[in-house]
């Protein structure tokens, strides 16, 4: 472990909340603790495996997670790549659940996983102090899932995974699906009964320009204006209230309040000015907005020596940098240094 001490930390005082220069408060760290990933989603991933980017060391990302929740985050969320592939997620989620924020509290702590091996990890995560998982799904039939995960058997897996997950207590649990017009669009009447007869939170989520190849158009952008006419011809919805500003998801429940689905709209109604995150890569690198164009060597400062003290300052002036917003659409858009399964989703 470089040479950061950690005890130092406790001996900090507490610090102002971590803000940028635009007044956003950012409360909410993304980690990724591995590029790699067993699905080569379609709409994802070229086909290439393995990892692009080194992995840290389990005690690296918590001594950095630490340094991040002193200065004010407080919820965690754990993704990839694929978490579960990462050998010591368990150990890693324990010392996680171990931590307190500055006032005190124990940290939120969350997972996004494909769901693939979350039935043999759901209860020993949940044991080690897991609250709740979001698992991303893109079809409510097994050929059409296996068409986009290209791995035979993925759709029985994630299932299995999902109820593993809800019989383990990991609540709420979530499924993501990313929409793509003539491609898995006509799941969406789908996903809305799953909703209700799973009792799980459907979010679709708006397709954004983040794969490593070259499919994303405004096109091909399933937007929320579109689903919830969609879903409301045989379901009508019934828009929910925020819970928080800096949420993502509109929410919705049914005419007859069963169920709930979420829309994240990050391109058609962009939500920057309520942005609250920040992410840390598998390699140890801040980045201040998915679409960033710069990211800032972080584990390279803790691998120096530098002290906990400038390691804090270092976050606070990299975050007070976050970027305004993105520029999806826009003339001149320029796709960031890394796509989403190398960034973490
Ligand atoms: N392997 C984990 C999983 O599948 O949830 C975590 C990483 S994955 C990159 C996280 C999420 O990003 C998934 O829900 C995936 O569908 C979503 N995603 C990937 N590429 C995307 C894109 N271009 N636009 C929007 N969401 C995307």
């Amino acid at each position: 472990m470089a040479a950061a001490s950690l005890s130092a930390i406790s001996e900090t005082t507490l610090h102002p909340p971590l803000t940028d220069s635009h007044g956003r408060v950012i409360h909410d760290l993304r980690v990724s603790i591995t590029d790699r990933c067993n699905y080569k989603c379609v709409y994802c991933r070229t086909g290439e495996g393995g990892a692009q980017y080194p992995e840290l060391e389990i005690e690296e990302y918590v001594s950095l997670i630490e340094i991040f929740v002193s200065l004010g985050i407080t919820k965690v969320r754990l993704t990839g790549g694929e978490p579960l592939l990462r050998r010591g997620i368990v150990e890693l989620v324990q010392e996680l659940a171990r931590m307190r924020t500055p006032a005190g509290q124990p940290l939120d702590l969350a997972l996004t996983t494909n769901g693939h091996l979350l039935k043999s990890f759901a209860s020993p995560l949940k044991s080690a102090g897991l609250q709740r998982a979001t698992v991303s799904m893109d079809a409510v039939d097994a050929p059409a899932f296996e068409r986009i995960t290209r791995v035979p058997g993925s759709f029985s897996a994630v299932l299995a995974g999902i109820r593993a997950a809800r019989d383990a207590g990991l609540n709420p649990l979530k499924i993501n699906c990313v929409l793509l017009r003539g491609f898995n669009d006509d799941q969406i009447e789908g996903f809305a009964r799953l909703a209700r007869e799973e009792n799980v939170v459907v979010r679709f989520i708006e397709f954004m320009p983040l794969e490593e190849g070259r499919l994303w158009s405004p096109e091909i952008v399933v937007t929320l204006k579109e689903i919830v006419e969609r879903i409301g011809r045989s379901l009508p919805l019934v828009e929910l209230p925020a819970r928080d500003p800096s949420e993502t998801a509109r929410r919705y429940t049914f005419a007859d309040g069963v169920g709930e689905i979420g829309i994240i709209a990050p391109v058609s109604q962009a939500f920057c000015g309520a942005c609250s995150r920040v992410r840390l890569t598998s390699d140890g690198k801040i980045r201040t907005c998915l679409f960033s164009q710069v990211e800032h060597d972080l584990y390279g400062r803790l691998r120096t020596g530098e002290t906990v003290a400038e390691l804090r300052a270092y976050i606070v002036r990299t975050v007070q940098g976050k970027e305004a917003r993105h520029h999806i659409g826009e003339p001149g858009f320029l796709k960031p240094s890394r796509s989403m399964v190398h960034i973490g989703g």
